[in-house]
Formats: structure tokens, C-alpha cells, sequence
């Protein structure tokens, strides 16, 4: 049995079965035994490969949507750029290149990057260098200044609660100990008063998902962009609203077990949109409409970038990548439909280019 595995079933023998939130929690990001904590390559040889990682087009065209939202907002001298769950830190420091010709930039911005990972701040040290850069353990923790905010695949890995509906109640997916084996199943009907609004679109069966960090998150950003200005993208696979299981667990590109082998694969659940459309209406900010991953890059020039990308190839195998990573970003049938992206706003100020409200 995996260290991790063992104190998962000693905590359940303790305290009884956990909520799914509870064992994400330890798998993503035990100290020392968590997947994010200790073993993630990202990329080809990693587990899973992000937007980012495809093609430097993503960052570009996003860091250049984040800037001409701060031209926007008549370029703010004390303005912070900020990314939570970085990665490798390649999507900033794509965005940070793309900006290097705005007069000003980068240079306006005070990096920060939400970071919960030793390891991968040793990354994006590197990726980043010579930005000054300073990493949050909390989103909470961002200062109070026009904010310019960025976060893909972030809300994605955030733990989620799961429920299947009753008759008039929710019975809570949680994780049970079944020998050296983890076994998940439903527990009794209770009301959850957070899911009180789906009763009317939702059947006795039917599965829905809550995160029950994504609210105070979004609130803590959109509190700052309603009183100091500034902007924040999300994007991430999911759909307006959560609807059916969708935890999922990836080891080495493949679907696996989520129960099998705690830590060691990644695991992560569709994020529920209409949630961060209401957090941020909450905190009397704007949200755009969804719009999916491939419409947005579209709006925002894929293609030309591509083809101009293009022209500087050094050979047939490097065009033939480059258009792949291009359709791959962009095709409904890869991450264009699956993938979507919300921005949230101060009333007032345009959405970012490629969004609208
Ligand atoms: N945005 C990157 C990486 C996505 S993977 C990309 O597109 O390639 C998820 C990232 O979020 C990792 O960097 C992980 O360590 C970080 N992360 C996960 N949960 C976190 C939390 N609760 N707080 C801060 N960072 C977290």
C-alpha cells in the first residue's frame, strides 16, 4: 500500500468516510505525498498536456487580451499580473513576451502567481527568469490594486463535492475504506442548501457537482476588480452548468481508476461556468458570456498568428506540429467546444477583447 493510501484509511477509520472534496484534497496536494506536490511533468512525457504546453499561441494572444484590457482601463502604473495554478509558468511567459512591444509593459505590472506546489515554483522560477516575480499561497492574499487576473486548468483541479439526487434531497458521494481498497458509494438523503436551486432542473438520479471553494475565490477576485479596476479569464473544460460525474482521473494520458493508487494520477471535475457567472454578479461584477476555447482564440486571431507563425518554420516536421497544435486548440472535435472561457469585469470598462457581455 502507497504511503498515502495508508493515512487515507487510518483518517477514515478515525473520522469515517470522506467527502470526495476531502480525498481530492489529499491527493492533488498532500505535502508529501499529494500528485501536484510531487509528481507532475506536464507536456508530452507528463500525465496530461495543457493549452499552454500546445502551442505559445494560446499565451500570446491572452497576454495581448489582458493588456488591451489595461490600455482600456487607461493603463494603471500600480497594476498587478496575476495566474493562479501556473504550471511550468509557460502561459506567462508567453503572455509577458507578447506584451514586451505595449510601451509600459511589462514593466507596469507587479508579477504574482498563486502557487500551492513547492516543486512546481521551482518551475516557473526558472520559466520566468529574470521577472521579478512573488508567489500566494491564496488568491485571497493578492493585493489590493488593479487586478489582471488569468487562470487556466486552475479551477479544474480545485476538490469537488459530489451528490446524487432524491427525492427531495442529496446523497453525498463519499469514499469508504473496503480492506486495502477504496470503495466510493451514496450516502443517506440530505438537504444541501447550496443545491436548493437545482430541485427544479434536476430528476430523482440525476448527478450533480458542487466546488465549494470556487465562490469564495471568484468573490476574492471580483472584490478587487469592482473596487480597484482590472479584469480576470478563466478557462477551463466544463459547461454552464455541472450536470453528471465528471471526476476524472488521468495517469500517463489515460483515463484511470480515481480510487486506485491516491497521488498518483491527476485528477480533476468539469467546472460548473454559471457558478462563476453568479459569484461574480455577487460581488457586483460583470461576467461575460461563455464562450468556448476555440471561438475565443478565433476572435482573438489564431489564425493569423498561425500563418504568420507559419512562414518561420525550419521544416516540414515543425509546420506540420504547428498546424496540428493550431486545429488541436481550436477544433470542436479537441479542446475548442470542450474547453470554455469567462471573463469577469468592473461595470463600466469593456470585457476583454474576444468576450462579450
Ligand atoms: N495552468 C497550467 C497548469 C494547470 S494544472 C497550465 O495550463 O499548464 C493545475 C495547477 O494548479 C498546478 O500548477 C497546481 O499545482 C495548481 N494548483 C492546484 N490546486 C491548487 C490550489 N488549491 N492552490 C494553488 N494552486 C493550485
Amino acid at each position: 500500500m502507497t504511503p498515502l493510501a495508508e493515512i487515507l484509511h487510518k483518517r477514515i477509520a478515525l473520522t469515517g468516510p470522506l467527502t470526495l472534496a476531502d480525498y481530492m484534497a489529499e491527493c492533488l496536494l498532500h505535502p508529501d505525498h499529494g500528485y501536484y506536490t510531487t509528481a507532475p511533468v506536464f507536456g508530452a512525457a507528463g500525465d496530461f498536456i495543457t493549452a499552454p504546453e500546445i502551442s505559445q499561441m494560446f499565451g500570446e494572444l491572452l497576454g495581448l487580451a489582458l493588456a488591451q484590457g489595461w490600455l482600456d482601463q487607461g493603463a494603471p502604473r500600480d497594476a498587478v499580473l496575476a495566474e493562479a495554478g501556473p504550471g511550468c509558468g509557460t502561459l506567462m511567459a508567453d503572455m509577458l513576451r507578447a506584451m514586451r512591444p505595449i510601451p509600459g509593459l511589462p514593466d507596469a505590472f507587479d508579477i504574482r502567481l498563486v502557487e500551492a506546489s513547492p516543486r512546481l515554483r521551482d518551475l516557473q522560477r526558472e520559466a520566468l527568469a529574470p521577472h521579478p516575480v512573488q508567489w500566494l499561497d491564496r488568491i485571497g492574499d493578492l493585493p489590493q490594486a488593479p487586478l489582471f487576473f488569468i487562470a487556466n486548468e486552475f479551477l479544474d483541479a480545485l476538490p469537488i463535492r459530489q451528490f446524487q439526487r432524491a427525492a427531495d434531497g442529496w446523497c453525498e458521494h463519499v469514499v469508504c475504506s473496503e480492506g486495502d481498497a477504496f470503495q466510493s458509494r451514496f450516502a443517506a438523503p440530505l438537504p444541501v442548501p447550496e443545491l436548493a436551486h437545482r430541485l427544479a432542473d434536476t430528476l430523482p438520479g440525476d448527478i450533480v457537482e458542487l466546488c465549494p471553494a470556487l465562490p469564495a475565490i471568484v468573490a476574492e477576485l471580483g472584490d478587487r476588480i469592482v473596487t480597484q479596476g482590472g479584469m480576470a479569464i478563466f478557462i477551463d473544460y466544463g459547461d454552464w452548468q455541472s450536470r453528471g460525474d465528471t471526476l476524472q482521473a488521468l495517469r500517463d494520458h489515460k483515463p484511470v481508476d480515481p480510487f486506485d493508487g491516491p497521488g498518483k494520477a491527476d485528477l480533476t471535475a468539469h467546472v460548473d461556468f454559471e457558478a462563476i457567472d453568479r459569484a461574480a454578479r455577487d460581488a457586483g461584477a460583470i461576467a461575460s458570456n461563455m464562450v468556448p476555447q476555440g471561438v475565443l482564440l478565433e476572435r482573438l486571431g489564431i489564425t493569423q498568428r498561425a500563418q504568420s507563425l507559419a512562414r518561420a518554420m525550419p521544416d516540414s516536421a515543425a509546420l506540420e506540429n504547428h498546424i496540428a497544435a493550431h486545429r488541436r486548440l481550436t477544433h470542436p472535435q479537441e479542446m475548442g467546444s470542450l474547453f470554455k472561457a469567462i471573463a469577469i469585469h468592473p461595470d463600466g470598462s469593456p470585457p476583454p477583447p474576444g468576450f462579450e457581455t
